[in-house]
């Protein structure tokens, strides 16, 4: 989707202001970087659908994945059991680490070529990254919003959006990077601890604030 207000801008290689959200998983991305979309009608590119991608049927990465597991690691439909992968690699650090290295190149690229091919209609643009900071990612953005909740919240809120048991939310939680740390790197904090409200109108304050740093 194309931002009405940048139509027709000269950039060549990325929109000039490239809205980076990440924070832990249920934290509060997707909330507010749907609400960016809607409101400022915003071009959102998500890392996680170019992950999803990364692992179709007949791609090379989910190749290297049933080389490396074995074809139960497949759903009768010949499909990701994404379930089962789940469950290898968020109780094993070496196995996440050897997934991350398979996907994260290629979700950078898909991210690059993306950005490229936006920059002629729009001078701004919203990366979510989970992984921003872990994946090493921080050079595609040019300002990182991180939100976060309480850690109950988190664990409550993505135990009831994913139908996750307590450990196994806990457990890819416990996979990333502590929030602080992420806080601590961040342009912007956004507080999703309260309610949706209080969380968007922070956003409305990001957005304004930090245009004044990159103006069109
Ligand atoms: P993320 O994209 O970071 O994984 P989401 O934006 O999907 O997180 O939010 C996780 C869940 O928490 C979703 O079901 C969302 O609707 C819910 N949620 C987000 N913010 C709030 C809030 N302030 N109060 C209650 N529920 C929230």
């Amino acid at each position: 989707m194309l931002c009405p207000e940048c139509q027709g801008g000269t950039m060549s290689q990325s929109p000039t202001r490239i809205i980076g959200i990440t924070g832990g998983i249920g934290s509060g991305k997707s909330t507010v970087s749907n609400y960016l979309a809607d409101v400022y009608k915003l071009p959102v590119l998500d890392a996680d659908i170019y992950a999803r991608l990364a692992v179709q049927t007949g791609s090379p990465i989910l190749s290297q994945i049933v080389a490396r597991y074995g074809s139960d690691i497949l759903l009768p439909s010949s499909t990701l059991n994404r379930r089962s992968l789940g469950e290898i690699v968020f109780s094993s650090p070496t196995e996440r680490q050897w997934l991350e290295q398979q996907i994260h190149p290629y979700v950078r690229r898909c991210l690059e070529t993306e950005l490229k091919s936006i920059s002629q209609q729009c001078s701004t643009a919203v990366l979510v990254v989970p992984l921003l900071f872990e994946a090493g990612m921080t050079d595609l953005v040019t300002e990182i919003w991180v939100v976060y909740c309480s850690p109950t919240q988190q664990l409550e809120r993505l135990m009831e959006r994913d139908g996750l048991t307590l450990e196994q939310a806990q457990a890819r939680i416990n996979s990333q990077m502590p929030i602080q740390e992420k806080c601590d790197r961040a342009t912007v904090v956004l507080d999703n601890s309260s309610t949706l409200e209080a969380l968007l109108t922070q956003v409305d304050k990001a957005y304004d604030i930090t245009t004044v740093c990159f103006p069109r």
